[in-house]
C-alpha cells in the first residue's frame, strides 16, 4: 500500500483499523541468491537496493533480535561530513546527499530535518584542526566556516559568556541534519518486502559455511541456509561474525553512550558540538536533549557502559550551558561501537569469495543510505564503486590507513 495523505485520510474514518502490516514476517527458505546479515538501515538498506537497483530479489535479511534493535535506534541522529581526509569527506559529503531523497524513495516519512551544526572551539589545537576540515571540506562543495566569538553567541544565545572560558571560536555548518532513526529500519523493511526481500526475525547467524569455491551458506537459529552471496553489516559485532568465516577484522569494540532529558519545549535549533570537551548535544523533534560523548575506553560488548561518561558529559554540558542546570537527566543506554584502527569504514571484499562486509563506520548512522547501496553495488558486481575503494580490507596490509582524527566527540 502506498502511503499518501489521501490514504491517511481514508483510514482516518476507519479509525485507522485497517492498515496492512509494514513488511511480511518470512520463514527461511532454503537457498537464497544473496543472505544480508544484519537488520539494521546498513543490512536493510542494501537488501533494498539489490532489489531495487539491481534487480535482485531472492534475498533474505537476517537479523538475530528485531529490526533496529541495535545502533540503528541507539544512536543520536546526527548526519554530518565533517572530516579531516579527502577519501572521508568525499564519501560523507555524499552520504548526507542521499538522506535528502530518502523519505520519497521509501515512501516512508523518515523525520529528516535540517539542523546545521555549530561548534565551539577551546584553545589554539581546536582551532587549527578546524581550519584543516574547514579548507579540506570546501574543496568538496560543503558549506563550512569559521565563525567569531560574535557570531557563536549570537548562535547560541543560552551559552555562557565567552570570556569565562577558553573559548576561541566556532564552526557553523548548515548542511548537518537528523532524521528519526528507528524510522530507518522500517522504511528499509517497508519498502524492501515490497520488492520480495524475506525480512527474517529471530534468527541467528551461528556459522559461516565455505568450500574452496567461497561461501556456500549460512547456519543458524532457525535451520541451515545456503547462499553464493553473503553481506555482513553487523556494526557491533563485526569481528565476532567474520571470524565464523575465518576471517580477522582489524576492529575494536567498545560501548558507546547517549543520554537523554526530559522534555522541554523548543530551545535549540543547532546541533551543538564542544569539541575540546568531547561533548555534543540536540533537542529531538519530541523535546528531549539528546546528549553524547567519546567511547568508554575499555572493549567490551556490553550495551551499558560506565557512570562517569554520563557525569563528565553533564559536567561539560553544564560549564558552557549553565542554563541547563535544572534541566532532569531521563534516561541512558549504550550500543556497541566496532572501530577499525584508522577510524574510517570498511566496505569491502573478503578474502572468502562471495563474502562483503559493510562494518565499522563508528559514527555510520550518518553514512546508511550511501553506505548500503555501495554494499550492495559491491555484492551485484564484485568490485567497489570508485567512492568506496579507499574503504578495502587491503588497507590494513598495504599501509594506505585513513587516519581520521575528526570523529571524535560527535560520532
Ligand atoms: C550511543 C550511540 C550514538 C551514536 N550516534 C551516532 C550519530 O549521532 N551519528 C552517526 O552517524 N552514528 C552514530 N552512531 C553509530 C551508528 O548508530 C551505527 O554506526 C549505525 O547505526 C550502524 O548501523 P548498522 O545497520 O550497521 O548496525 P545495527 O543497527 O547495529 O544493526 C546490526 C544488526 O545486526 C544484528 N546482528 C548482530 N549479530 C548478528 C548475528 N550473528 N545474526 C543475525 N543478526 C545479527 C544486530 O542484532 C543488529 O540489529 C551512534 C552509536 C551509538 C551506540
Amino acid at each position: 500500500m502506498k502511503y499518501s495523505a489521501l490514504n491517511l485520510a481514508w483510514h482516518a474514518l476507519r479509525n485507522h483499523g485497517g492498515w496492512p502490516p509494514a513488511w511480511r514476517h518470512a520463514r527461511p527458505k532454503p537457498s537464497y541468491d544473496v543472505i544480508i546479515i544484519g537488520g539494521g538501515g546498513h543490512g536493510l538498506g542494501a537488501a533494498f537496493y539489490l532489489a531495487s537497483q539491481h534487480n535482485i530479489n531472492n534475498v533474505a535479511v537476517l537479523e538475530k533480535g528485531w529490526l533496529g534493535g541495535g545502533n540503528t535506534a541507539r544512536n543520536t541522529m546526527t548526519i554530518r561530513d565533517n572530516f579531516l581526509y579527502p577519501e572521508n569527506v568525499r564519501f560523507h559529503r555524499a552520504a548526507v546527499e542521499s538522506w535528502h531523497t530518502l523519505s520519497n524513495d521509501l515512501n516512508f516519512n523518515i523525520m529528516l530535518s535540517k539542523r546545521g551544526m555549530t561548534t565551539v572551539l577551546m584553545g589554539d589545537r581546536d582551532l587549527s584542526d578546524a581550519k584543516r576540515m574547514v579548507n579540506t571540506t570546501s574543496l568538496f562543495g560543503a558549506e563550512h566556516r569559521i565563525i567569531t566569538l560574535e557570531e557563536l553567541q549570537q548562535r547560541l544565545p543560552l551559552a555562557e559568556s565567552p570570556q569565562r572560558l577558553p573559548i576561541v571560536g566556532g564552526i557553523h555548518h548548515p548542511d548537518v541534519v537528523i532524521a528519526r532513526h528507528d524510522a530507518v529500519s522500517w522504511g528499509y523493511a517497508r519498502a524492501a518486502s515490497k520488492l520480495g526481500v524475506d525480512i527474517i526475525e529471530n534468527c541467528e547467524v551461528t556459522d559461516i559455511l565455505c568450500d574452496a569455491q567461497g561461501v556456500t551458506g549460512v547456519q543458524t537459529s532457525q535451520g541451515k541456509i545456503t547462499t553464493r552471496k553473503l553481506g555482513m553489516a553487523v556494526s557491533g559485532h563485526g569481528k565476532r561474525v567474520a571470524a565464523m568465516a575465518d576471517v580477522c577484522l582489524p576492529i575494536e569494540t567498545v560501548p558507546l553512550q547517549a543520554i537523554v532529558s526530559t522534555p522541554v519545549k523548543p530551545i535549540l535549533d543547532n546541533v551543538v558540538v564542544l569539541r575540546g570537551l568531547n561533548t555534543y548535544f540536540v533537542q529531538s523533534d519530541k523535546g528531549e536533549l539528546v546528549m553524547g560523548s567519546i567511547a568508554e575506553p575499555y572493549p567490551s560488548y556490553s550495551q551499558r557502559g560506565t557512570p562517569q561518561v554520563p557525569e563528565a558529559t553533564i559536567a561539560a554540558i553544564l560549564q558552557v550551558f549553565p542554563v541547563f542546570e535544572r534541566m532532569q537527566f531521563m534516561r541512558q543506554w549504550a550500543g556497541a561501537l566496532d572501530i577499525t584502527y584508522d577510524n574510517s569504514p570498511i566496505i569491502s571484499k573478503t578474502e572468502i569469495d562471495g563474502f562483503y562486509v559493510d562494518v565499522a563506520g563508528s559514527g555510520g548512522f550518518k553514512t546508511t543510505p550511501l553506505a548500503a547501496m555501495m554494499h550492495a553495488d559491491l555484492i551485484a558486481n564484485n568490485r567497489p564503486d570508485p567512492l568506496i575503494e579507499a574503504y578495502g580490507l587491503e588497507r590494513f596490509s598495504s599501509g594506505r590507513l585513513i587516519l581520521e582524527r575528526a570523529s571524535y566527540g560527535n560520532r
